[in-house]
């Protein structure tokens, strides 16, 4: 174990011993799961398809992922791990056949005690929702990477940087907390690549504004998510956030102060932070306008890809 991968797992033991404490507290019966089938057999918006995962176990919210990839009759790749912090199976998908390939991640694990819909069923159900509508330039593959075991410390993505080749991966974009508010953040990006700029422009072409439609945000020191195992190897990787613009200057502040973020039960936590990670994060609090601002996004941002 490396002193970066042991600085990964603590960091997520004390995350979630954090939202243990926290859901003790408050705890609440859980939302009751939607049978699988019924939602294979409903609209594949992104919300709807979140319910295969939210409120689930972890175990079955990845084999709630694998059946509906399977269903789909896509060739999924399954990459399991096994370590003494845990174990699971990272799932992707490749969509076009080109040599260079842009990662898109949603995980697919929740903190225990959470029905864990904003983190993170919104995403999956995002990239689930796009598997059949992307357009992908010729000379581009992008990868729908579906990561177990995100809320320990990246472990998932951390085992998959150690196993696969990463040679042709151009950009990695990590989505996080895809369900509530109305502006995109695009964060832990304090260094400025070709591949922020082209997510930048992409998103400026949109029609959405600088610090308004969209925000660009340094180093979290506290909050992360599975695009800093590929950052660490050095791979243009960020993470990609809906946030609600009215909250924006209290959550700059929240995130990137560590003190206020360690003290986060202590003080009022602008949203999407007052359900992160507690037993009130149902799809109830999600919002479809968030989730289908981030696909529009995605879609423009793989289109785009040159
Ligand atoms: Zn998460």
């Amino acid at each position: 174990m490396t002193l970066r991968d042991l600085g990964f797992f603590v960091r997520g033991r004390i995350s979630s011993g954090i939202a243990r404490a926290l859901n003790a507290r408050r705890a609440g019966p859980l939302p009751a799961a939607v049978p699988l089938a019924d939602v294979a057999a409903g609209d594949d918006q992104p919300l709807a398809l979140s319910a295969l995962l939210e409120g689930r176990t972890n175990v079955e919210r990845e084999a709630a992922v694998a059946w509906y990839l399977a269903r789909r009759g896509v060739s999924v790749g399954r990459h399991r791990f096994a370590t003494f912090e845990g174990s699971g199976e990272n799932l992707s998908v490749d969509v076009g056949d080109g040599d260079r390939v842009l990662v898109l991640i949603a995980h697919h694990d929740a903190v225990p005690g959470s029905p864990g819909a904003n983190d993170n069923a919104a995403a999956v159900g995002i990239l689930l929702h796009l598997l059949p509508r992307l357009t992908v330039p010729r000379g581009l593959r992008v990868r729908l990477l579906f990561t177990a075991a995100e809320e320990l410390g990246y472990l998932g993505a951390r085992a998959y940087v150690r196993d696969i080749p990463l040679g042709s991966i151009a950009g990695v974009l990590s989505l996080e907390l895809c369900g509530i508010g109305d502006s995109l953040a695009v964060w832990d990006a304090d260094t400025e690549t070709d591949f922020l700029r082209r997510v930048t422009g992409t998103l400026g072409g949109l029609g959405l504004g600088r610090d308004e439609g969209y925000h660009v945000v340094g180093r979290i020191p506290v909050f992360g998510s599975d695009h800093r195992a590929f950052a660490a190897a050095g791979i243009p990787a960020y993470g990609l956030s809906v946030v609600p613009f009215a909250e924006a200057e209290g959550l700059r502040r929240f995130v990137l102060s560590p003190v206020r973020s360690a003290l986060m039960h202590a003080v009022r936590r602008p949203p999407p932070f007052d359900t992160y990670h507690t037993s009130r994060d149902a799809s109830s609090t999600l919002d479809p306008r968030a989730l289908d601002l981030v696909s529009r996004a995605l879609t423009a941002i793989v289109s785009e890809f040159r």
